[in-house]
């Protein structure tokens, strides 16, 4: 069997300051480990690593920034990272990696799903850092999923390289998921806002349409975890079939980069620079093509 998987997502926590109605990660079914002390932390790194051969990293948790000189060591191990954050720790732009703030629509959406005041600590966090630096992550849910006019405004607010989008994974009954009906009608008017706003959605209208249910099957099929993407628990424990482990829905999945990758395998170039402009290299010195991106459902 071919071990090799390029792209390591990582929970690099299990602790985190918010309980957002919509997370995975935080659930009756997922009990999660207790943290590793750094050092075995990035010794198990390695050892990942090296025998997956990982280039590109995806940093989540929980939130990653709780453990920030971790994460920095943790980074340096990786030609490429990504960080997905909640925004309501401060952010230093320094971090040399994609960075996905998640942000669910207006306040009283985000805050509805994040707790109160969440909205308003991201948005001074984000304040902070140069423009054009980070992508929004918007996780469309049933409670958020009549927003997407409020995107536009969002974007001009924020000063955000764009809005990186998707639709909650999760199994038939959890109220967050979006039928398929109403998924499609949401697919509608992405591109139609895609038409309308241009830049504001990071994904291609390719890609959008790949959202749509009816390629939900083939979707499935070719998700990057099959052969290219590989997931960890905080104690290394490889989480199955993907990040989302218990909460994963393969039937109705709305990962943002599983969608992005299926486009770039269409032929879909513009896909490809979407996913290397998540995993930035290091250094130019660096730089290789990304393999793939990653997930990004979620902080
Ligand atoms: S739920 Fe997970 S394994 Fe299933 S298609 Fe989506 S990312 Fe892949
Ligand atoms: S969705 Fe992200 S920010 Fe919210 S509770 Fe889960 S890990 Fe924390």
């Amino acid at each position: 069997m071919n071990q090799q998987r390029p792209i390591g997502i990582f929970d690099l926590t299990g602790k985190c300051p918010l309980r957002c109605r919509h997370c995975y990660f935080y659930t009756d079914v997922s009990p999660i480990p207790p943290d590793l002390e750094d050092e075995e932390f990035l010794f198990k790194l390695k050892q990942a690593r090296d025998a997956y051969g990982i280039r590109s990293a995806f940093w989540i948790g929980g939130e990653p920034l709780l453990r920030l000189d971790l994460l920095r060591e943790a980074m340096a191990l990786f030609p490429r990272n990504a960080i997905a954050t909640a925004g309501v720790l401060p952010i230093p732009a320094d971090l040399g990696a994609g960075l996905l703030v998640s942000i669910d629509g207006p306040r009283e959406v985000h805050d509805a799903l994040r707790g109160e005041g969440a909205f308003d600590l991201a948005m001074r966090n984000i304040a902070e850092l140069p423009p054009q630096s980070f992508a929004l992550a918007t996780t469309l849910t049933a409670q958020s999923v009549e927003y997407i006019s409020s995107f536009p405004d969002l974007v001009a607010s924020t000063r955000t390289l764009g809005i990186l989008v998707g639709f909650h994974v999760g199994r038939p009954g959890d109220p967050s998921r979006i039928d398929d009906r109403r998924r499609d009608r949401a697919v509608d008017e992405l591109l139609q806002l895609h038409h309308d706003h241009p830049g504001v959605l990071l994904h291609s209208r390719d890609a959008l349409e790949l959202f749509r249910s009816c390629y939900n099957e083939e979707i499935a099929k070719t998700c990057i975890y099959k052969d290219k993407a590989i997931s960890f628990d905080v104690n290394f424990k490889i989480k199955e079939p993907c990040t989302f482990a218990e909460n994963a829905s393969c039937d109705a999945c709305g990962c943002p980069v599983v969608i992005a990758h299926a486009a770039w395998n269409g032929g879909d170039e513009a896909s490809m620079g979407l996913l290397q402009a998540l995993f930035p290299g290091r250094e130019p010195s660096v730089a290789q093509p990304a393999e793939g991106g990653s997930e990004a459902d979620r902080s």
